[in-house]
């Protein structure tokens, strides 16, 4: 079989990332090591030793032609700055559109509007669990203490108001949540507004910076968020499969999400599982098929490449594969902190799409002709599609490389 056009696709098609965060510059406190590991704390002693590490080090220092050491790599970019390394791995990694989660916390992050200096198109994602947090830390005005509904007035409006200008300027694309953080995926549709408040006096008795991490409240948090999210339409992302320090993997199980799913209140909310839910991409595939009832519920591929191994990188995307229509199944580079990291989900990215779908042509899966669809499909079209992103990227190519307009006014920055 000749594959010298499928290669030809992968490698020239240009990338819609759904689901990446916020850039830092290089005085940021957020170590650079974590670009290559999830880790922290004594746990960083060992990160240099794993597959992945090994590999991404090469790859950066290949792409910047330096030494292949964290040290030779932190030296490249002190001497070529952040504007340089970024223009270097965004180049490469040929994103036409970004959409940020900038509800993840990193000293000195770079505003959403900055980022449009690399990638024509960047919209943005709102992480529920950090609105809710950010209106409990600003207290209500006239100093008198939260009750849940006075809270949830104010969530709810907050992110009503958003969306209002969701049409007005197309800045905000979905949300997403963490709840498999805080209190796993197993949420309570019939948690009541008692149980919330109790967990709202709970966290507020925790004191500031308030965290939101109480089961009630983070599934209350969670279904008044859908039933927003389905008003508009909007997409929901959800963490789901591995993830940093802190997370109990048993409850990021996406299977978990049944009685969600099942919910008819919410049988019109479109989800993505995020992460290929590694390790519980069967089940997420599961999930997205046709076996079940659940058409709402769409796949991304992000942090599972670059962060495992070329074999579980290829096995996890193959599992995904294995019932889920292709049309659901998105590529994203969970791009954090560091370009690099942009650079390394592309890359990889590419070279593990084409090698899924070269043995998918071998194994009689696919005729290469079809495989080239779904790269099309995987790359760009299906979070077209799916984050209605097709309007706002008309005329938006990285070939043209005209920055697209996007009105990103005081309430999409920081002040949420
Ligand atoms: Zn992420």
């Amino acid at each position: 079989m000749d594959f010298s056009e499928l290669r030809t696709v992968v490698e020239e098609v240009e990338l819609v990332d759904g689901h990446a965060h916020n850039i830092v510059p290089l005085d940021s406190t957020f170590p650079f090591i974590r670009a290559f590991t999830g880790a922290s704390g004594d746990a960083l002693t060992f990160s240099p030793h794993s597959l992945s590490f090994k590999r991404n080090l090469k790859d950066i220092a290949e792409l910047y032609g330096c030494e292949s050491t964290l040290q030779g790599v932190e030296e490249y970019r002190r001497v070529n700055g952040i504007q340089s390394i970024c223009s270097t791995c965004f180049k490469s990694a040929r994103i036409s559109t970004i959409l940020i989660d900038d509800g993840f916390e990193l000293d000195k992050k770079h505003y959403i509007e900055w980022h449009k200096n690399f990638s024509p198109l960047v919209g943005r994602i709102l992480r529920v669990e950090r609105v809710a947090e950010q209106i409990l830390d600003e207290g209500l005005p006239d100093g008198s203490s939260w009750t849940l509904d006075s809270f949830i007035e104010v969530f709810v409006s907050k992110l009503k108001l958003l969306n209002i200008n969701v049409t007005a300027a197309g800045e905000i694309y979905g949300f997403k949540s963490i709840a498999a953080y805080y209190s796993g995926l197993e949420i309570n549709t019939n948690v009541t507004k008692n149980d919330a408040e109790e967990g709202l006096t709970q966290v507020l008795a925790s004191g500031k910076p308030v965290c939101v991490a109480n089961k009630n409240l983070v599934d209350y948090i969670f279904l008044q968020s859908l039933e927003i999210a389905q008003f508009y339409d909007l997409p929901v992302q959800i963490h789901t499969g591995f993830g940093d320090k802190g997370l109990d993997m048993r409850l990021s199980n996406p299977l978990h999400l049944r009685a969600v799913l099942e919910d008819k209140r919410y049988s019109k909310c479109r989800f993505v599982l995020l992460h290929a839910s590694y390790p519980f991409s069967r089940e997420a595939s599961y999930l997205a098929s046709n076996k079940t009832v659940f058409l709402q519920v769409y796949l991304d591929f992000g942090l599972a490449i670059p962060k495992l191994s070329v074999h579980g990188m290829i096995s996890s995307v193959k599992e995904l594969l294995e019932l889920a229509p292709l049309n659901k199944v998105m590529f994203s580079t969970d791009g954090y902190a560091f370009p690099e990291t942009f650079y390394l989900g592309a890359k990889k990215s590419r070279e593990v799409i084409f090698s899924v779908m070269r043995d998918a042509c071998i194994d009689g899966d696919l005729s290469i002709p079809e495989a080239v669809e779904v790269v099309h499909d995987m790359f760009a079209r299906n979070a077209l599609h799916f984050y209605k992103l097709s309007s706002a990227n008309n005329d938006v190519s990285l070939s043209n490389n005209l920055p697209q307009k996007l009105n990103i006014n005081s309430l999409v920055t920081n002040e949420l």
